[in-house]
């Protein structure tokens, strides 16, 4: 309604509108008191999850991140519960060197694979994490035009813990958000050396972003690193790079000549594109697609799945072995004196660690 002062009478005064008054009580502040929520059920989760409630979806992970015991417990139950309604996706590793554009690449391929239809869950594995206290993977604002869009959901890296620790945490909220209806899952993680393995042992399709350089560029590439991949795509082919990029392309595809045949069946490719001018991009989609189609056809995308589901049963019972035995004060205790031995000469590194392993299992066989 028109302030009654801006009626003709009122000549040479104006009142402007006002703006609505802020409630005085924070909406969002409920959920934030995360200590004083109240917890909810198992099944609570579950439900929420599969209907695709993105609140609670994110309240799992966090339960799937946190240390506590008691969050744990449930963590692994809603995960379990989860599992039956998993596994329908296509699950993509992205790696590269800082720079390299992974941001960048991953806001355009998003937008790409999200106007086909679908959901996609954006995480990372950051083992620098810990240091820097909250990944910088995975920050929502790195990737403008995906973080608003509607159907994605962007995690940033756990940030506690051992890679290890780390990376099963990535893998079991890979699962919630496959219950959750996400059917693109992009794993991404900095080029720097073991998180590679670790991402590369639960995604179907492993991507290397590189940057064409002087030439010299495969020499910083760790052998390994490019064995890993079912894709390398050389970023930033824009303007008075376009040459360089196809070189380096060039060069890519030589060195992968000398490596053996991978077991999938699958000869890596090698692509040019801008993430930043958006080249390329449906080109690199559709070899995701192919190779997909491709490994579905010939059995290895279900065996590589199978192979990694073994994979991390090893890997969490050595998690929880090694945990147990760290964490055990009588053992720690022992560790100092057995190390001090080790080093002044009086006992084999071997003998010592048979010794500390003996003692373990007497301890824990009391329990
Ligand atoms: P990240 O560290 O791997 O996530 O890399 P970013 O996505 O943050 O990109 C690093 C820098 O490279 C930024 O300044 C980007 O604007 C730039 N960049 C990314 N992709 C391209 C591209 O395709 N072409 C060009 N010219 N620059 C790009």
């Amino acid at each position: 309604m028109e302030h009654p002062e801006n009626s003709e009478i009122y000549k040479g005064l104006t009142v402007n509108k006002g703006i609505e008054q802020p409630s005085t009580i924070n909406p969002y502040r409920r959920f934030h008191r995360s200590n004083k929520r109240p917890q909810l059920s198992v099944g609570e989760y579950v439900e929420g999850i599969v209907k695709g409630n993105i609140t609670l979806l994110s309240q799992a992970v966090t339960l799937v991140e946190s240390t506590l015991p008691e969050h744990q417990a449930i963590a692994q139950e809603v995960i379990e519960k989860c599992l039956p309604h998993a596994g329908n996706s296509m699950r993509i590793g992205i790696s590269g060197v800082p720079g390299a554009g992974k941001s960048t690449s991953i806001d355009a391929f998003g937008l790409h694979v999200l106007e086909q239809g679908g959901k996609l869950a954006v995480l990372a594995i950051d083992p620098s994490s810990e240091r820097s206290k909250g990944s910088i993977l995975g920050d929502k604002t790195r990737m403008e035009k995906l973080s608003v869009h509607p159907k994605s959901f962007i995690r940033p890296s756990p940030s506690a813990g051992s890679l290890g620790g780390v990376a099963r945490k990535t893998r079991e909220t890979i699962i919630l958000c496959e219950a959750a209806g996400f059917d693109k899952i992009f794993v991404e993680t900095v080029g720097v050396g073991q998180s590679e393995t670790a991402v590369h042992s639960m995604v179907d399709f492993f991507l290397l972003i590189q940057l064409a350089g002087t030439g010299d560029e495969l020499q910083g590439i760790k052998r390994g690193i490019m064995e890993m991949a079912d894709g390398i795509v050389i970023n930033k082919a824009d303007g008075n790079n376009i040459e360089k990029a196809k070189l380096a392309a060039t060069h890519f595809r030589n060195a992968l000549h000398l490596f053996p045949a991978p077991e999938s069946g699958w000869t890596p490719r090698v692509l040019t594109y801008s993430g930043f001018y958006g080249l390329g991009i449906k080109e690199i989609w559709d070899m995701i697609d192919e190779y997909i189609a491709f490994v579905k056809g010939n059995g290895y995308f279900q065996y590589r799945r199978n192979e990694q589901a073994k994979y991390w049963m090893y890997e969490s019972i050595n998690e929880q072995l090694r945990n147990s035995f760290y964490q055990n004060n009588r053992i720690a205790a022992m560790l100092k004196i057995k190390e001090q031995e080790v080093l002044e000469g009086n006992l084999t590194s071997f003998t010592a660690a048979n010794q500390l392993l003996d003692t373990y299992a007497t301890l824990t066989h009391k329990q």
